[in-house]
């Protein structure tokens, strides 16, 4: 498959440049506000250093627009290791409020090969003793998702919300296919989904999809239409909640070179608010949108007058799950001119900044 052979090129170059960090360099922890399933409360955010995504350091290259491998040491992380660095990221934040600790492994959580079993068990165990602890979130592709696994976890970490994000990224199979290399079909998702709501185990375990805005060589109507799409696909299947990823440019990634090149920019910041708008109608599932990288030259974009207002904006709709209000800038009338010309230009690039 082209994609794939073009993936495996960009991804094989990308890894000879690298330069090797330590897996403590890798690590980060931040925290925030964010919207639990019980309203809004505190977020601490842990990167946790793996080997990498295990499906990215594959023959297949990877997902055209996914650099995350460069954020691993790629090569095994000793488990002691791993366990004492999550501790001292969680020790770094004050959990005297109810919290939900959200952890990035770029890559499974669930993949034993990316995380040890021994480490996954003392990580979910620690938060389990953690009384303001009332939801973890790990993020795992759906071959990694069987019952033995979620077994484990529910062992290690009791009853509390144990949600899973699945990187969906669409509903439609040849995008997800041809477009992103994802590598896993609808079905795959639908079984992962199953078995998570399904485990028959006394945990409180749930499925989060992600979905991805603008994939390569798509228009922008198309990337609204297809998210929008997905969003109701994702609830009907049994999700629980949904997280929109929209496109940024992350180096060394197959997104990167037709950007280069002219034939690609992320989504305009007027076609993540239809996206907002249209989906909570839609939809009776939370579902938050990420802002990462807004208004910058790898991120969604407007204009300079309207950007920061719009990322603000979005921010208030994903803690109260409200419908943002209509607003007008001068921008917004070159972006209506793009969706209306969008099948007759079948044009991937957002023409007004090519000026
Ligand atoms: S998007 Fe997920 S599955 Fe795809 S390469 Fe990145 S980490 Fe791996
Ligand atoms: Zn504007």
């Amino acid at each position: 498959m082209e994609i794939q052979n073009l993936m495996k090129e960009i991804r094989e170059d990308a890894l000879d440049k690298m330069e090797k960090r330590s897996p403590e360099d890798l690590s980060a922890s931040w925290s925030g506000e964010d919207l639990l399933y019980s309203g809004v409360a505190k977020a601490i955010f842990i990167v946790l250093p793996t080997p990498g995504c295990a499906w990215a350091v594959s023959g297949s290259g990877g997902c055209t627009m996914c650099s995350y491998v460069a954020d691993s040491p790629l090569e095994k992380v000793d488990t002691d290791v791993l366990v004492d660095i999550f501790k001292k990221s969680m020790k770094k934040h004050h959990i005297n409020e109810k919290t939900v600790v959200k952890i990035f492994v770029s890559g499974s959580f669930l993949n034993p090969d990316e995380i040890p079993k021994r480490a996954r068990d003392e990580i979910l165990n620690f938060l389990k003793d953690h009384k303001n602890v009332e939801e973890v979130v790990v993020e795992s592709r759906p071959e990694f998702i069987t019952k033995k696994v979620l077994q484990e976890c529910c062992e290690a970490l009791g009853e509390k919300i144990f949600e899973i994000s699945i990187g969906l990224e669409t509903s439609n199979d040849y995008t997800r296919e041809e477009k992103i290399n994802k590598g896993f079909s609808r079905e795959d998702f639908e079984r992962a989904v199953d078995t998570i709501k399904n485990t028959g185990l006394k945990c409180n375990a749930r499925a989060k999809a992600y979905i991805f805005v603008k994939p390569i060589l798509t228009s922008e109507k198309d990337a609204i239409e297809e998210a929008v799409n997905s969003a109701e696909y994702a609830e009907s299947v049994g999700a629980s909640r949904i997280s929109f990823c929209p496109a940024t440019i992350h180096k060394d990634t197959l997104m990167e070179l037709l950007w280069r090149g002219g034939s690609y920019q992320p989504p305009w910041i007027w076609s993540i608010m239809e996206i907002i708008k249209r989906v909570r109608k839609l939809v009776d599932i939370p579902v938050i949108m990420d802002t990462a990288g807004f208004g910058s030259r790898r991120g969604p974009y407007n204009c300079k007058k309207c950007n920061s207002r719009l990322k603000d904006m979005i921010i208030r709709s994903n803690l109260y799950q409200s419908i943002p209000e209509d607003l007008e800038c001068e921008c917004k009338d070159k972006w209506r001119s793009e969706i209306e010309f969008s099948d007759l230009t079948r044009s991937t690039t957002n023409l007004v900044r090519k000026k």
